[in-house]
């Protein structure tokens, strides 16, 4: 693959080689970036560096215990009232921060075909109120297999919501087609999507239409964000974030800090900064466009927040 203005970064990319987590971008999102600046903040989300083989005491393989919260395949229920669907490990971008990084997607899918596990948990536990999909990234699944599996989940009398946690109609805003937004349209359950947008920049006209359009389908639209150093981590750049993705119909839900996930280290913000940046977000903005900023701890019963 050829990324613009990555020629003078050669030599930091050549020994590269992570073949479980390689470079993966899709080429609207490249065209995104500022042509030959290194330090573009879309650039610095997907490229691989070396520093990621950098031993960092505290950042380990599963920084947030998911691996300790599994109650049936592909279940993920650490929260009271919800339950989150590992749908697939399938992702169009590879995030170099992101906290699946080293997930074991292999024996963790509530594959395609092998949803029935999955689904009588979710029937025997009658305290699910929302299902959330997550993965990976659901949408890379196709229509219809969503479909398949959300007609399985509305025939659950005690779910009420839908969660879809994706990235795809920021990095790859085609994938909003027709045949998606009928399917979200259709779905008798309340539906809530959470999108991942890190920077103002990641945002042009492309997805500014995809999210326009899952907004007439009736679902409620929400934005986490990452706080990554170098990348958004000044008042400015949050601000513009919030104010665009309202532009776009899009509430902001979380600023999470950094799972710290083996490789990540490089993007960490420290809390006494990341509590201060939301202080001056909120001197600039109205308070429904101030992210809340949390993070996640293993064993503890909802984000937490900072
Ligand atoms: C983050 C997360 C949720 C959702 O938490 P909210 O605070 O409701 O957004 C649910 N389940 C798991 C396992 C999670 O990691
Ligand atoms: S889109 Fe989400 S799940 Fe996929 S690599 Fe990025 S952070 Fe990870």
């Amino acid at each position: 693959m050829r990324l613009v203005g990555l020629e003078q970064l050669g030599a930091s990319l050549s020994p590269i080689a992570d073949a479980r987590f390689p470079l993966r971008v899709p080429r609207g999102f490249i065209a995104r970036m500022r042509h030959a600046d290194a330090n573009d903040p879309l650039l610095l989300q997907v490229l691989p560096r070396a520093c990621e083989y950098d031993a960092t005491p505290g950042f380990e393989l599963d920084p947030v215990g998911d691996l300790d919260a599994r109650s049936a395949d592909g279940v993920l229920q650490k929260y009271a009232g919800r339950a989150l669907l590992i749908t697939t490990g399938a992702c169009a971008v590879h995030c170099r921060y992101c906290f699946r990084r080293h997930f074991p997607y292999a024996e963790q899918t509530a594959a395609v075909g092998q949803w029935q596990p999955a689904l009588a948990r979710l029937l025997e536990d009658t305290s699910i109120r929302e299902v959330i999909l997550s993965g990976g990234d659901p949408l890379s699944l196709a229509t219809t297999k969503l479909a398949a599996l959300t007609d399985a989940l509305t025939a659950i009398s005690h779910v009420r919501r839908l969660r879809i946690h994706t990235r795809l109609p920021v990095v790859l805003p085609e994938r909003v087609d027709r045949e998606l937004l009928d399917w979200l349209a259709a779905l008798p359950l309340q539906r809530v999507v959470v999108l991942h947008v890190n920077h103002a920049n990641e945002i042009d006209g492309s997805v500014e239409q995809a999210c326009q359009a899952l907004r007439k389908t009736g679902v409620t639209l929400l934005n986490q964000s990452v706080l990554l150093r170098g990348i958004n981590d000044e008042v400015r750049a949050l601000a513009d974030l919030s104010e665009r993705l309202f532009a776009c119909g899009v509430m902001p839900y979380y600023l999470h800090q950094l799972d710290r996930v083996r490789g990540s280290a490089h993007f960490e913000v420290a809390d006494e900064r990341a509590s201060r940046l939301i202080g001056e977000l909120r001197a600039l903005l109205p308070g429904f466009l101030v992210p809340r900023l949390v993070r996640e701890v293993a064993g503890a019963n909802g984000k937490v927040p900072l």
